[in-house]
């Protein structure tokens, strides 16, 4: 049985004193929920420390939503998974396409960010996606097979263990659109594929989340296709009662 899964990607949103009352409501709401789902929040950097006093012992985990690839020293304005990490986040955000496109996030950066967060017993969600002009284009399959065999083929099998993904489509983020559970479940068994040629079985245990527009009114269509494993919510997280709503649609 694979985990199931529902991260909330807060973005640049909320002030911190928002952010711990946001957090606070999601605890709470997860209360009421299934405990086979687990809820995370990414909240940024500046709140990890507040919003862990929220939820430590709680059952919702807090992930970053990026680190440094590089381990200390002069990188100013960056922060490393080892600063994460002593504040007992669990997870770390990497590769979100707003990364790749406004930041220039390369395959050989997030080998780097990778390995950082692995280092720093951080667990990535990796993220994957194609643009609309790539899927329009039928070339959706080979954009996620490339960012899959540029870093995660990279992984040893003990780290691929630990391994969350999150699929994306570009297109679908923030836009309204989403993908169709079609399409989501077609292309999260062309991934589970892609990771079953280099890890094998192991693959079949891989958290594979949908993201892009997922809501309370489509979430629950979304999650009931075989290989979704759950969703990495960005709007919808920043409303404790659709977040929560998402988590219920399981
Ligand atoms: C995201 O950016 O991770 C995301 C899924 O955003 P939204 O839900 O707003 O489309």
């Amino acid at each position: 049985m694979r985990q199931k899964i529902v991260a909330g990607n807060w973005k640049m949103n909320t002030t911190p004193m928002e952010g711990v009352e946001l957090a606070k409501a999601v605890v709470a709401g997860s209360r009421n929920v299934d405990k086979s789902v687990n809820f995370i929040v990414a909240p940024p950097f500046t709140h990890l420390s507040e919003v862990m006093k929220v939820t430590r012992g709680t059952g919702v985990a807090v992930s970053a939503q990026n680190c440094a690839a590089e381990a200390k020293g002069a990188y100013t304005g960056e922060v490393s998974a080892a600063m994460i990490a002593s504040l007992g986040v669990e997870y770390v955000i990497l590769g979100h396409s707003e990364r790749r496109e406004y930041y220039g996030e390369t395959s050989e950066t997030l080998n780097k960010k990778l390995e950082q967060a692995y280092a720093n017993n951080l667990i990535p969600i990796y993220c994957i996606g194609e643009k609309l002009e790539e899927r329009e284009a039928g070339k959706h399959f080979d954009v996620v097979r490339s960012q899959i065999e540029e870093v995660v083929f990279n992984l040893d099998t003990d780290r691929f263990a630990k391994l969350v993904i999150a699929y994306e489509p570009v297109w679908a983020i923030g836009t309204g659109k989403t993908a169709t559970a079609e399409q989501a479940q077609e292309i999260h068994a062309y991934i589970r594929g892609v990771l079953r040629e280099k890890f094998g079985d192991a693959a079949n245990d891989t958290v594979i989340l949908y993201g892009g527009s997922c809501n309370p009114s489509n979430a629950a269509e979304l999650f009931s296709k075989e290989d979704v494993d759950g969703g990495l919510i960005g709007g919808a997280s920043l409303k404790a009662d659709d977040f929560i709503a998402i988590g219920e649609s399981y």
